[in-house]
């Protein structure tokens, strides 16, 4: 049986919800569910309001045209991180700039951050990267001392926590994907969430084409059709009405992986910082290819020879064609995500995965490992 990275986890009301939101009629981007949705998941973050999207990708777009992010704006971001980050950035104009992350946290470093500034710098978009929660303090500090304004890219973090404050709350914007791998989803979906209510405003206009508020079928600005639908809210209502459930079991997964991997040389851990509870998303380990025996991608094509699904980190965004060029060209060095790059990866992580099958992934990096030095000394 093979074990797939990602199930999502559908065992609730999502089909009952789906079900009544189709009967209802009210399919597109109106109904019940969508506005269930928006008031829940706004006071799961603690944050005034939350407004539904199409996408994670959809909902930093939007972010970035409300803090009116365009030509000629530098933009800090991590260079480890999903390509939607700095894509989104290219949407408005803006140029990414890519700063490196902190081994503490593999989220963005403040120091690193503070020297790439430059007079076109006008904002940041800091990204919980898998689950673990940025220094937003920190963060947030300097972003002020540079009247910078801050983007949460909490995509990977639903109901992370930041020094008990709820990975949403923490910077001006902050948005959220819910595409079929991420903790919570509807398949495709996102949400951007805000506290200031001029923003919410703002986005609210741009997610719906432009349209006036107040005039029906007026358009004053140009805007986008990012709405998300009452049947993809529906499955949200149902998501989150088990998140304490689909936490704690993925968080028993985290637990398992970890006390089965601890003993096994040259496999390390993502660090969690004393202030961080980190959102159980995708369980990280990391391959010393010389204290394992074996290279991350040795160990990725040999646990794919026993069915078992798993993914390499990002690639760093600086070194993927539209954007390498630039980075070159400003300079940029990023050692600490290169190294991590190069030795991280991503084990099954999902609700219903069985102790049995976590047990059997862990008992094939140890004799992945056994074969790997098996090889080294003949
Ligand atoms: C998944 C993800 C996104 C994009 O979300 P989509 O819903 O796929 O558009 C953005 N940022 C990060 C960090 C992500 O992991």
């Amino acid at each position: 049986m093979r074990i797939p990275l990602a199930v999502p986890d559908l065992s609730g009301n999502e089909e009952a919800y789906v079900g009544r939101a189709i009967r209802s009629s009210w399919i597109s981007s109106t109904g019940e569910y969508v506005t269930r949705f928006e008031r829940e998941f706004a006071g799961l973050c603690g944050v005034r309001s939350t407004i539904s999207v199409a996408n994670g990708t959809a909902a930093l777009h939007l972010a970035l045209l409300a803090m009116d992010a365009g030509p000629g704006d530098e933009i800090l971001v991590p260079s480890l991180t999903y390509v939607a980050t700095a894509n989104a950035v290219r949407y408005v104009g803006a140029e990414p700039v890519f700063v490196d992350v902190d081994p503490g946290t593999w989220c963005l470093d403040p120091a690193a951050l503070a020297r790439r500034i430059t007079a076109r710098t006008k904002g940041i978009v800091a990204v919980h990267l898998y689950g673990h929660p940025a220094d937003m303090d920190a963060i947030n500090e300097i972003a002020a001392a540079h009247r910078l304004w801050v983007i949460e890219d909490a995509a990977e973090a639903h109901l992370a926590r930041y020094k008990g404050r709820v990975a949403g709350s923490l910077g001006r914007i902050a948005t959220f994907s819910f595409y079929g791998n991420k903790i919570f989803t509807s398949g495709e979906g996102g949400a951007v969430a805000v506290d200031d209510p001029a923003l919410e405003r703002r986005l609210r206009i741009l997610r719906g084409q432009g349209m006036d508020p107040e005039r029906r079928y007026f358009f004053p600005v140009t805007g986008y059709n990012y709405r998300l639908t009452n049947v993809a809210c529906a499955m949200l209502c149902a998501q989150f009405e088990r998140r304490d459930d689909i936490l704690d079991r993925r968080r028993r997964v985290f637990l398992r992986y970890r006390d089965r991997l601890e003993e096994i040389p040259g496999i390390g851990f993502q660090p969690v910082a004393p202030w961080a509870e980190p959102a159980p998303w995708l369980f990280c380990i990391t391959v010393d290819p010389l204290t394992y025996g074996m290279t991350r991608d040795g160990l990725i094509a040999a646990l794919e020879r026993e069915g078992i699904e798993t993914r390499p980190f990002f690639i760093p965004l600086h070194r993927l064609p539209p954007f390498e060029r630039q980075s070159r060209e400003r300079g940029e060095e990023l050692p600490v995500t290169e190294r991590l790059a190069g030795m991280g990866m991503n084990l099954p992580t999902y609700s219903q995965l069985t102790g049995e099958q976590v047990d059997r992934v862990a008992s094939a990096i140890r004799s992945a490992r056994d074969q790997g030095r098996e090889r080294a000394r003949r």
